[in-house]
């Protein structure tokens, strides 16, 4: 029998790094997950531990990250991902992007092993191009709250392309748009699991500013198809990875609202500092070079993120902080 790929997957106890870790084991690799659990959450990937094919290190890759034996390949998914989270621990969001992607570069030199890093639309801030292609550079505030982590997935971008020249290590890079499914944190502050969570709670839906600004909801599966998709392609520029049906986040409640039949209403509530007006991938490259394209309409993705959500227990619903956040809050 030929020998079993061994891959590491960063943020493995996370929202995509635990859908990741699911994929990459149905596809026959040996997967070591890795995650310092601040914003992930074992439960994600409870059910992969009996499985001889996977392994876990409880490990913050912004330090040294050592991993012994052959590794044929890295996906680097560690990183707190929501607004939210980004305010709370902005030094960590900074580092794991900079620091923890260096760390990880040099462990794919070392082990002459392709890398993947999760970039994000955030590097192209609040855009004013419109959908986003990958030419776009950009238009994002440094100093901005939304800064530590668009400023540090643009490094990672940067010292990866870096890497790739001048070491020659076999890099990919995906820029992710905005991206739902079972295993989100419900009080990750993010838009779908905030209204989801205030149907289930019987709360308004809270609209930031007068929701006419839009985004572009891709369903999970779709989205680490995509990213499989491209770690196996021969491309080594960034690649959009989303859904480019885009709706307004006033339209969106009122989905919301249908899906769950609550009787709440909605309540308008101020836009925080550079909330992108307008988001929608442009995905010419990944359907002309991995020949991608999602299948999950946003109806049959919200129905089956709202079963996951209405399945957990109560003490989730209403637990507002991430349990993990004070010890690393200093
Ligand atoms: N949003 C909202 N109500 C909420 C949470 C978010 O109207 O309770 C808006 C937010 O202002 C943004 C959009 O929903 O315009 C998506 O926000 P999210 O935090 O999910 O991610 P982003 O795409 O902004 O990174």
């Amino acid at each position: 029998m030929a020998k079993k790929n061994r891959i590491l997957i960063t943020g493995a106890a996370g929202f995509l790094g635990s859908h990741l870790c699911d994929r990459f084991i149905k596809e026959g690799f040996r997967v070591v997950g890795m995650d310092n659990l601040i914003t992930g959450d074992l439960r994600n990937i409870e059910h992969l531990f009996k499985n001889p094919d996977f392994e876990f290190f409880h490990h913050d890759v912004s330090t040294f990250v050592h991993v012994p034996g052959e590794l044929n390949y890295i996906l680097h998914f560690a990183s707190p991902a929501s607004p939210i989270d980004y305010l709370k621990i902005p030094i960590q969001t900074l580092k794991v992007g900079s620091l923890g992607t260096h760390n990880l570069l040099g462990l794919a030199k070392e082990k002459k092993a392709r890398i993947l890093v999760a970039s994000t639309s955030e590097v192209y801030g609040d855009p004013l191009v419109h959908p986003q292609t990958e030419e776009y550079y950009g238009n994002v505030n440094p100093i901005g709250p939304r800064g530590v982590y668009d400023e540090a997935k643009r490094f990672q971008e940067a010292i990866t392309m870096a890497y790739h020249t001048y070491h020659k290590v076999d890099t990919r890079i995906v820029r992710i748009f905005n991206t739902y499914g079972p295993r989100m944190r419900l009080n990750d502050g993010r838009v779908l699991p905030a209204f989801i969570g205030q149907a289930l709670r019987g709360e308004d839906l809270t609209v930031f500013g007068d929701g006419s600004q839009t985004r572009s909801f891709c369903f999970v599966e779709d989205e680490v198809d995509g990213i499989f998709r491209l770690l196996m392609s021969e491309y080594h520029l960034p690649v959009n990875i989303g859904n480019p049906s885009e709706i307004t986040i006033l339209e969106f409640a009122e989905e919301i609202i249908k899906l769950t039949g609550t009787k709440q209403k909605i309540i308008f509530k101020p836009l925080p500092q550079d909330d992108p007006k307008q988001r929608q991938p442009d995905i010419t490259k990944a359907k002309t070079l991995l020949g991608w394209q999602p299948k999950v309409s946003r109806r049959e993705g919200l129905k089956i993120t709202y079963e996951y959500f209405k399945s957990l227990p109560q003490e989730v619903l209403y637990q507002r902080e991430h349990k993990n956040f004070d010890q690393y809050i200093k």
